[in-house]
């Protein structure tokens, strides 16, 4: 690993949830900074992180084999969008696909709850990018009772178990996606209620950023706890040697921006990707080619 990569995949590991934790949300400070002084520093890295990102991106592209997913939770101006948009800009948009994940259609309803994700899953050699996902189905549907009504699964399957047994299925689904060539990486933003508050006022106080806000966002603010409570579980029982989740402080955008950059870096890095080998009849179309062009 070059000098570059590893100053950058430092800030990953200390956010990692590792399998059989007894994770708790008050392990992680959304205010966290790692040790670095300063938001300079961070940009710096960024820059590098995005930099370094991108060249492993074509490797994906070209080899075909490996897809990324990159799954995104949080609450709401936890800085989701932001993220997304400042951590992937390097990357060339045709190897990736965003999905944003909203309330389920009626058509959707009629389905188990992965089969929208199914559709949309990223094929090899690319990377597809999560802005809220199946999460939900164990977060705002548990925080909501009556959403999980809307879904019309047979009364005898909805019982107490059912959080438990989503966990369970999510893990499955999880693990065969990885086991076909599916890495997937899970970030939770860990955003503070205190600088929700702070960015909510921005959002009502700044005409440019009116269009942010939602009547709804208070609503939900409202739920705060219980939804605290869903994500802690949710990440528990979730995080998996194939599919680990990252809680990552969130408080601090350029910090966010930086673990987040991290993640993906180390991860590419770890596929040891290359660009295909030549093969002989390959070569020697090359050479024909070489020979022939006027
Ligand atoms: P932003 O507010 O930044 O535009 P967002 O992700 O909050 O982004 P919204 O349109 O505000 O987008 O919200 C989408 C809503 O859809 C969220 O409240 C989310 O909880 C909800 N949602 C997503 N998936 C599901 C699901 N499977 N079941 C029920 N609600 C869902
Ligand atoms: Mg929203």
């Amino acid at each position: 690993m070059k000098n570059k990569h590893k100053k950058i995949v430092q800030f990953a590991h200390p956010y990692r949830i590792k399998e059989g934790d007894k994770f708790r949300l008050k392990d992680i400070e959304p205010g966290d900074t790692g040790k670095l002084k300063s938001e300079k520093e961070a940009k710096e890295l960024l820059a590098d992180g995005v930099k370094l990102m991108s060249e492993m991106q074509e490797k994906l592209y070209a080899q075909d084999r490996w897809s990324l997913l990159l799954v995104f939770q949080a609450m709401d101006a936890a800085g989701k969008d932001g993220t997304i948009k400042h951590v992937l800009s390097g990357i060339n948009p045709q190897g990736c696909d965003v999905h944003s994940f909203k309330s389920p259609s009626a058509i959707e309803l009629s389905h188990g709850y992965l089969w929208r994700s199914s559709l949309v899953m990223p094929e090899r050699g690319r990377i597809g990018i999560f802005n809220r996902s199946y999460y939900e189905e164990v977060l705002v549907v548990r925080v909501h009772r009556e959403m999980l009504a809307a879904e019309k699964i047979p009364a005898p399957l909805v019982t107490k178990d059912i959080w438990s047994e989503r966990f369970q299925d999510i893990n499955a689904y999880e693990r065969y996606l990885s086991r076909n060539g599916t890495v997937i990486r899970k970030f939770f933003l860990h955003l503070s209620k205190a600088e929700q508050k702070r960015r909510f006022l921005a959002r009502l106080n700044e005409p440019s950023k009116n269009w942010k806000f939602s009547g709804s966002d208070l609503k939900e603010r409202a739920y705060w706890d219980e939804y605290m409570g869903a994500y802690e579980e949710a990440i528990r029982e979730t995080s998996t040697k194939a599919a680990p989740w990252y809680v990552v402080p969130a408080d601090n955008k350029w910090f966010t921006w930086l673990v987040v950059a991290a993640v993906i870096v180390e991860t590419l890095d770890s596929l040891g990707l290359s660009y295909p080998k030549v093969t002989p009849a390959q070569q020697e179309i090359l050479d024909h080619a070489r020979n022939v062009l006027r």
